[in-house]
């Protein structure tokens, strides 16, 4: 036996199980297990990054200060208080690695992201998984599970993979409810899905105990890029910067996210296809009798009869060439999460669904 031993809680940790990307044996693939944008990204980000690479042999910037000043501009932010991450992972990661260890509890939730309790295990904590009601975050489920030893709470808000909003004045209850040496991580990787939605900016402002965490993967369209960002009271960013890597994110990374944070009439398009075609795609369901919550990202929760209809209506959409998500990981085996493609991809999802359903 090695003597080489990993610090307790990392041997714990399951392997993220990420979307599929390819069947064997098909072509025509129709990928809708990521949540990924159809519509690709910003030709303005493009352009930005073939131009950023002239620059390649140059170490980054460190302060981020353009990007931050970009994002701060067009969302209204101070960028002093905006922390930039490798995606918006890495700075959930500086969030437990800072403010947990050994011995602390970390509160998710029931269907809740799965890279939390990843995270929670990786700084040594412990994640302290809590119920939802009807695959919605339940507040006072969650304040009812505090002890001495929590440290920190995660919710998505939009959830993933569920879809459910909760209300602003439900997130500041929870907030408030928390005691003060308590942080509230507000995910909002699909706050730009949700018309007029802040992504909890505002909660943050009137709760010192809460961060905000967005990325550029997904209405952005820039998955393949790994760019997230957070943003809190100066002092919470303060002590994540100490543990950020100095040249955590390049130039051309950098330089494309700018673009596409300016570019809002393309942030602005792929909002409102989404919410057409989520819609649609929603209504279709329901109408062939497969259960749908409303979904306020860019994807729909469709829950089937039992965990086997479930599994075989995914052997049907791969035999079409179509991968959606397998959700059983996340307490709901009788589920299937769809991303919201173009009109095309709904259109032949929902097809495929309702000749396995007998309805064509
Ligand atoms: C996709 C997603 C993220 C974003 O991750 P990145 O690291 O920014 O790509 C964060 N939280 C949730 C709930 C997500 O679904």
């Amino acid at each position: 036996m090695s003597q080489i031993t990993p610090q307790p809680g990392i041997m714990d940790i399951s392997l993220y199980v990420s979307g599929q990307a390819t069947v064997a044996g098909k072509e025509d693939v129709l990928k809708l297990s990521s949540n990924e944008n159809p519509y690709g990204f910003s030709d303005a980000a493009r352009e930005a990054y073939i131009r950023a690479v002239q620059n390649l042999h140059r170490y980054p910037n460190t302060d981020h200060g353009p990007l931050r000043a970009a994002i701060g501009e067009i969302h209204g932010l101070d960028p002093a208080r905006i922390i930039c991450g490798v995606g918006s992972d890495e700075v959930l990661q500086f969030v437990a690695q800072c403010f947990s260890g050994p011995g602390d509890e970390i509160i998710t939730t029931e269907h809740g992201f799965s890279m939390y309790p990843i995270l929670a295990k990786a700084a040594g904590a412990t994640p302290v998984e809590v119920p939802e009601k009807d695959r919605r975050i339940d507040v006072d489920a969650i304040l009812g599970a505090v002890t001495d030893k929590t440290r920190i709470v995660f919710i998505a808000n939009p959830a993933n993979p569920t879809g459910t909003f909760l209300e602003r004045d439900e997130v500041v209850r929870l907030a408030r409810g928390l005691p003060e040496n308590v942080l509230l991580v507000h995910d909002g990787a699909y706050t730009e899905f949700v018309e007029g939605f802040d992504g909890g900016a505002s909660v943050v402002d009137d709760c010192p105990n809460v961060i905000m965490t967005r990325t550029f993967s997904k209405i952005y369209g820039l998955g393949g890029l790994r760019i997230g960002w957070g943003y809190a009271s100066q002092e919470i960013i303060d002590v994540l910067s100490r543990v950020r890597q100095p040249f955590n994110l390049s130039e051309p990374q950098m330089a494309a996210a700018i673009a596409a944070v300016r570019d809002v009439v393309f942030t602005e398009r792929c909002r409102a296809d989404n919410a057409r075609w989520r819609d649609w795609l929603r209504n279709a369901l329901v109408q062939m009798g497969v259960g749908c919550d409303e979904s306020f990202a860019n994807f729909v929760l469709a829950r089937f009869d039992s965990p086997e209809e479930a599994e075989a209506c995914d052997a049907a959409l791969k035999e079409d060439g179509i991968i959606v998500r397998r959700v059983a990981g996340y307490n709901l085996p009788d589920c299937l999460r769809i991303t919201v493609g173009d009109e095309a991809a709904c259109r032949r999802v929902i097809h495929v669904i309702a000749t396995f359903k007998g309805m064509r």
